[in-house]
């Protein structure tokens, strides 16, 4: 009785704890995801409402004028409460589970923003990474994670680098600075995660690309942002289930 009692309680709070996050992550998107050149949106796409907290609702439209803005309904909620909801199963608990929950929110946010405009803002990498940092600090852990998280970072930032030059720009410098994140999340757990979860997004990506060129659409250019994103998320949450 009491361990049903407490095992209630303990998914009420878990739930209570990914709703309190998602419609933020929905107002990050949408403040977010505009072209470059333009101001950051405060305001819904007619002006007639601010985006907090007339467009933060799961449907992702504006309450006012009914506008869709930013991510497509429902998706960052089922994606969200899927990813934070098999983090907080795995076992991830205090600091930990608090960085990761950090790390995994900036992930969707960059994820989204990327699949709807083709961007990865320095500013939410640099939150990102810089947040799992300080959360992960209290923790200590072992010298290696750090390590491994260093030096994942600098060899896969290192990588997309020396793509960008190669391909004389068509990868994009956030791109490059988003790998810095995607490393040092991965890598704190074992590098091993991190090379893993370039591998599986990179063969997303090219699956993408077929699956384009099966059903006839026109090619165009690619979230690479958002294919990491899915792959890291399923090889970090497998890795800490398994
Ligand atoms: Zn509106």
């Amino acid at each position: 009785m009491t361990t049903t009692a407490s095992r209630t309680q303990r998914r009420v709070r878990d739930g209570a704890y990914i709703l309190a996050v998602v419609p933020l992550l929905r107002w990050l998107v949408a403040h977010h995801a505009v072209a470059p050149g333009t101001a950051w949106r405060t305001r819904c796409d007619t002006y007639s409402s601010l985006l907090w907290p007339a467009a933060c609702g799961p449907s992702g439209r504006c309450r006012t004028c009914q506008a869709r803005i930013g991510a497509s309904p429902y998706w960052l909620e089922a994606v969200a409460a899927l990813a934070i909801g098999l983090l907080v199963a795995s076992g991830a608990r205090g600091w930990e589970l608090a960085a990761y929950t950090w790390w995994t929110a900036g992930m969707l946010v960059l994820g989204f923003v990327d699949a709807a405009v083709l961007r990865l803002p320095h500013r939410l990498t640099a939150a990102t990474t810089a947040g799992t940092v300080v959360l992960l600090a209290p923790l200590g852990g072992p010298a290696s994670s750090w390590w491994s998280a260093a030096i994942s970072a600098a060899v896969l930032a290192g990588f997309y680098a020396l793509t960008r030059i190669i391909s004389r720009g068509d990868l994009g410098l956030g791109d490059v600075a988003f790998a810095v994140p995607v490393g040092f999340g991965a890598g704190w757990y074992d590098w091993r995660l991190a090379v893993a979860a370039v591998v599986v997004g990179h063969t997303l990506a090219a699956a993408g690309i077929v699956g384009r060129r099966i059903t006839g659409r026109p090619s165009s250019p690619l979230p690479l942002g958002t294919y990491l994103v899915a792959a890291l998320l399923a090889v970090v949450v497998v890795h800490r289930i398994t």
